[in-house]
């Protein structure tokens, strides 16, 4: 594991790898208390001439100096960033897979680690990062996902932290995802707070809606959106397909009317860990419609072969979007 610290009085200091093992906190360490942490995941890929790359770390980097920010924790400039990731994976070689879809997972993280019980922003942080050997995220394989909607539940409000990648973002989510559950649903889509009325995404994953005239849709960045590397690489990617592709508000009504008349053809959900993954039932209380019928579409399979083409060295990286790790 990787391992750095910060004090006001030093900045970031004492870089170093060391064995994977037990953080030992002091019971006031703030972040037990006031859950001021980050965090950030992306993958390590095998290429065929066992080389080892990363897809847009950069991007990782950025977005944890912005969720570093609302946090009101320091930033962790960019090469420090890209450095942790390079010395983890050259440490943990042996350990990136090989083969079909896997993957070394990385979760870089950042806590307030100072002893205190004031509410301040924390005087000592602590970043660290972490990795495991991965597979394909849903056991299920590239079955449609089922998905519940949350209309009791947000994930985010306006001002709040939903464009911030910290944990108190996933501990609300845990008990909406608890009803999914209970509904026979593997997800739950949020809609936006003010209205109630605005498709925002999945609780770690962004929406993407595919119309029956090839378009493709996915909800604008609302500020309570998590801003996906994975989403933004759609942009990009269904562009280059050419697709004509739309960020804008979508209704939950747009959703539901959309798939039960034929408008809307595909669903799909994207993150780093899931990659691309077809939604199929979107279940509510009362109701519920399916556009998968069980099958990925065909819109949805071509950007996922497009996307780990790439990450995996077999298509050409048109947009320099890999860096070399080992
Ligand atoms: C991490 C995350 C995503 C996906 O982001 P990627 O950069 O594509 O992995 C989407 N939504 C939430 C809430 C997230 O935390």
């Amino acid at each position: 594991m990787f391992l750095a610290e910060w004090t006001p009085e030093t900045g970031w200091q004492d870089a170093r790898v060391v064995p994977y093992g037990p953080l030992l906190l002091d019971p006031a360490t703030a972040v037990l208390h006031y859950a001021q942490e980050i965090f950030e995941g992306l993958k390590a890929y095998t290429h065929a001439d066992g080389s080892v790359w990363g897809f847009r770390p950069e991007a990782n980097a950025d977005r944890l100096q912005r969720s570093a920010h609302r946090l009101a924790l320091p930033e962790l400039p960019t090469d420090w960033f890209l450095g942790s990731i390079a010395s983890l994976v050259a440490a943990d070689r042996a350990w990136v897979p090989t083969g079909e879809e896997r993957s070394l997972y990385l979760r870089p993280f950042m806590f307030a680690s100072e002893v205190f019980l004031g509410v301040r922003p924390s005087q000592h942080v602590t970043y660290s990062v972490i990795a495991s050997p991965a597979g394909a995220y849903f056991k299920a394989g590239l079955k449609p996902v089922d998905i519940w909607l949350s209309e009791t539940f947000t994930r985010a409000g306006a001002g709040g932290t939903g464009a911030a990648k910290c944990g108190g973002n996933y501990a609300a989510s845990l008990l909406p995802q608890q009803e999914a559950f209970q509904h026979g649903c593997e997800q739950v889509a949020f809609l936006d707070s003010v209205e109630n009325r605005w498709v925002e995404e999945l609780g770690g994953m962004n929406l993407y809606f595919v119309q029956s005239d090839g378009s493709i849709v996915t909800p604008e960045l609302s500020g309570s959106i998590l801003e996906g590397i994975t989403r933004d690489s759609i942009l990009t990617l269904a562009r280059d397909l050419g697709h004509e592709v739309v960020e804008r508000k979508v209704s939950i009504d747009e959703w539901r009317d959309g798939v039960a008349s034929g408008q809307i053809t595909e669903v799909f959900a994207c993150g780093t860990a899931a990659v691309v993954t077809p939604v199929g039932r979107l279940a509510w209380n009362g109701g519920e419609v399916d556009c998968a019928k069980g099958e990925i579409g065909k819109v949805t399979a071509d950007l996922r072969a497009a996307l780990v083409d790439i990450q995996y060295g077999r298509a050409e990286d048109r947009h320099g979007w890999l860096t070399r790790l080992a």
